[in-house]
């Protein structure tokens, strides 16, 4: 029975535009899924997807769990015989599905076009100018020893961004069941809830190793370069960095609120050292990723607005973060304050807007690796039925998911 192709002309331009290349290079040989480290049997990877974006396939491309197991480690393209740039292709398909599947969907396209900047950095601003102004504090910076807190009351900031952040996990948790419902329609099928229940320790192990990031260097078909082969290192480096701020952001408030042991703390205290700790991590991951990028741009093709928008912002969060402890250790009172406040106004940046930002990969890819692994742990017992062995054996021969 034929099948009827109802091209979308405008997602294929819009991908295009995303610094794939032309499509038309690609002969579908296949050599990219075959390279591929982290492509499965059950679900190989990215020549399918070449295929679809070249058909304008939009809904089938965006529903598959592909476009976020993937993790760019470029193979792909450096062994493409037609330099067709798979790996580039499924990353501007993983900058579009932020967009898709964003909720709201006025803020996925905000925050994806550099008009928007100013107006979402504004945003913050006016609301801290605001409080500044009920409180009083536009008159002129607190006199004496330099204390944040003092400025801007502690009480204040967790009110608004607890509300603030609370209101972008609501969103995000929307966009990523959108996603998730998405992957179930489409492919490789439906899992229930109790499967996906099963699959939840199996895809943190993964998250908490960045197993992936490593598969693709531990499962490299060859000795091609690519501009990647820091990514598990430097992915390491931006996770691990970044958990450690969210372990002192959530110390200091439970110090404060739980054991009234205000701040500033002395820099010897646990917190601090684990604060400043993780932010110099967090720095080096990002100067390594910021460095590879640009000094390879050839393989790396050009980088998109979303990729420098997040490196950007998660820079100047940390360097703002070691400025206002410098300059307040300092009593350079003129520059600590107003440097809190543009940390204060990143930090709205970044935790607020992550569902539309590449942040977003936090959702999005564990909802693909927890329904592939949902998936992978079905195979075995129908492989077995297939074969007539038992699942055991079945599993043994399944690649990791
Ligand atoms: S992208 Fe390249 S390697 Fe993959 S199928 Fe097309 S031509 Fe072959
Ligand atoms: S970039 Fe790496 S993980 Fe992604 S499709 Fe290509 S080879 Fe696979």
């Amino acid at each position: 029975m034929a099948a009827l192709i109802e091209p979308d002309l405008e997602f294929k331009r819009a991908i295009l535009g995303l610094d794939a290349p032309d499509l038309t290079a690609c002969y579908q040989c296949g050599t990219c899924s075959a390279v591929c480290p982290l492509s499965t049997p059950d679900n190989p990877f990215p020549r399918k997807e070449m295929a679809w974006v070249n058909w304008g396939l939009k809904e089938r491309v965006l529903s598959n769990a592909s476009i976020w197991l993937c993790h760019q480690c470029a193979e792909c393209s450096a062994y493409c015989p037609r330099g067709a740039g798979p790996a580039s292709v499924m990353a501007a398909l993983r900058d579009f599905s932020v967009r898709h599947y964003a909720a709201p969907a006025f803020m996925g396209r905000a925050l994806g076009a550099p008009r928007h900047l100013l107006l979402l950095f504004g945003a913050p601003v006016v609301l801290l100018l605001l409080l500044l102004a009920g409180l009083g504090h536009l008159d002129g910076l607190p006199a004496g020893r330099i204390v944040f807190a003092k400025f801007i009351p502690d009480g204040w900031v967790e009110v608004i961004y607890s509300l603030a952040v609370g209101l972008a996990l609501a969103a995000a948790a929307w966009s990523g069941l959108r996603y998730l419902n998405a992957m179930q329609q489409a492919g490789q099928g439906r899992v229930g809830a109790a499967e996906l229940a099963g699959a939840v320790v199996a895809t943190l192990r993964a998250i908490f190793s960045q197993r992936n990031f490593k598969d693709c260097t531990r499962k490299r078909p060859g000795l091609r370069k690519t501009y990647r082969e820091h990514a598990h290192r430097a992915h390491l480096a931006l996770f691990y960095g970044f958990l450690g701020l969210v372990i002192t952001t959530t110390s200091v408030a439970v110090g404060m609120y739980v054991f009234d042991y205000q701040e500033p703390w002395p820099l010897w205290h646990p917190v601090k050292i684990l604060g400043n700790a993780s932010g110099a991590v967090l720095i080096a991951g990002l100067a390594v990723f910021s460095w590879r990028r640009a000094a390879d741009a050839a393989r790396a093709g050009k980088s998109t607005y979303t990729d420098w928008l997040l490196l950007t912002v998660l820079a100047l969060t940390a360097l703002t973060g070691f400025a206002c402890e410098a300059t307040r250790l300092a009593g350079l009172r003129q520059v600590a304050y107003p440097t809190y406040f543009v940390h204060l106004v990143l930090v709205f940046f970044l935790l607020v807007y992550f569902p539309y930002t590449k942040f977003s990969h936090v959702v999005y890819r564990s909802a693909a690796m927890l329904y592939s692994a949902a998936i992978a742990a079905r195979l075995p017992a129908a492989r077995a039925a297939q074969a007539g062995l038992p699942a055991a054996d079945a599993a043994r021969s399944l690649p990791a998911a």
